[in-house]
């Protein structure tokens, strides 16, 4: 038995109802559980677009547009035993804030799903880490390691999570973590996030996507969400028409359908057009598929960035009138699809 565990973890209202250890109407049910390691105070680090940031004066228990409560641990390993027998959830996700003792707290964690659930997938995503971590992790149990890069350039970056936000994360730090972590977990065993929206252009999203998925390291697509208390609070989403495309893009770059170099910008970084045949591209968005959540394998995040009357990720497959949506959204981008 792994001693010392934490008393307190926070999990996602959506995953404590389909837990049992809370009631909330879902629309979506979570295919993933998605906990946080607990720490009663603000992150150490300064994301601006972050509710638990150093900084911020929003709600601590929010993550994105969802809430995370604290529940007492070992309540929470017994239901996910239960919800991972009965066949409800398919992975156990780990976000982190960073704080003194985290690390230490996490493989903890770790180590107890391992031994209440067995082989479950486990994905673990902490700021960029020393090597020697990644290795204890993996020894832990974690079998995906997620480094959130968030931006989608270094200007991006420095302004949202680095030197010019006052926090302590640096672009090259979290790409030798990446690289350190694809040798310690393996080609597409590695995971990024990439938040639209934060001010990068189009060109550089799409030479973004393009590194990722030569490094063999997989992204969740995020749509910026303001949240109330934090310096991003004013910025607005991005509009619907430049996320379709991009996410249709991040699909054909993926299945080694398309690369940047197919693509054509104008001066300011938007695309204008791309070299992909216009059957394939119309049966593609016809399977709905590249408008679904992105991440980890069974990583659906329902509602984590968006309203349900404004769907950015879908968590299942699309319905008929959905990708009627999505192609009239992406018309605005694409005018042969009209
Ligand atoms: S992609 Fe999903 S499962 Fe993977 S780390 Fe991100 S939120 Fe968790």
């Amino acid at each position: 038995m792994v001693k010392d565990i934490p008393k307190l973890v926070r999990v996602s209202l959506g995953t404590a109802t389909v837990l049992g250890l809370d009631l909330a109407i879902l629309k979506e049910k979570p295919t993933t559980a998605y906990l946080q390691t607990y720490w009663d105070g603000r992150c150490t680090a300064n994301c601006r677009f972050c509710a638990q940031s150093r900084d911020a004066d929003a709600e601590m228990f929010r993550v994105a547009r969802a809430f995370y409560p604290a529940y007492p641990t070992q309540k929470v390993l017994k239901a996910l035993k239960k919800a991972w027998t009965k066949k409800k959830i398919r992975r156990v996700c780990f976000q982190t804030v960073n704080y003194p003792g985290m690390l230490k707290e996490l493989k903890t964690l770790v180590r107890h799903v391992k031994l209440f659930l067995g082989d479950v997938p486990i994905s673990t995503s902490t700021h960029a880490i020393p090597r020697k971590e990644l290795e204890e992790l993996k020894k832990a149990g974690a079998t995906n390691m997620v480094i959130p890069l968030d931006a989608c350039s270094e200007r991006v970056f420095d302004e949202v999570k680095g030197v010019k936000a006052g926090g302590p994360y640096r672009w090259v730090s979290h790409w030798k973590a990446l690289e350190e972590a694809l040798k310690v977990f393996g080609g597409w065993k590695v995971g990024t996030h990439l938040i639209l929206g934060l001010g990068e252009t189009e060109f550089e999203a799409v030479q973004i996507f393009q590194k990722l998925y030569e490094k063999k390291v997989y992204c969740g697509l995020f749509a910026f969400t303001p949240i109330k208390g934090t310096p991003l609070q004013n910025l607005k989403k991005p509009p619907i028409e430049s996320y379709r495309l991009l996410q249709l893009i991040y699909h054909l770059i993926f299945s080694g359908e398309l690369k940047v170099e197919d693509v054509r910008f104008n001066s300011e970084g938007y695309i204008v057009d791309f070299n992909c045949e216009k059957g394939k591209i119309l049966r593609l968005v016809e399977t709905g598929i590249p408008f679904q959540t992105t991440g980890c394998p069974n990583c659906n995040r329902p509602f984590a960035t968006e309203s349900p009357t404004e769907i950015y990720n879908y968590p299942r497959a699309l319905k008929r009138d959905e990708v009627k949506l999505v192609k009239k959204q992406l018309a605005k981008r694409i005018s042969w699809l009209k």
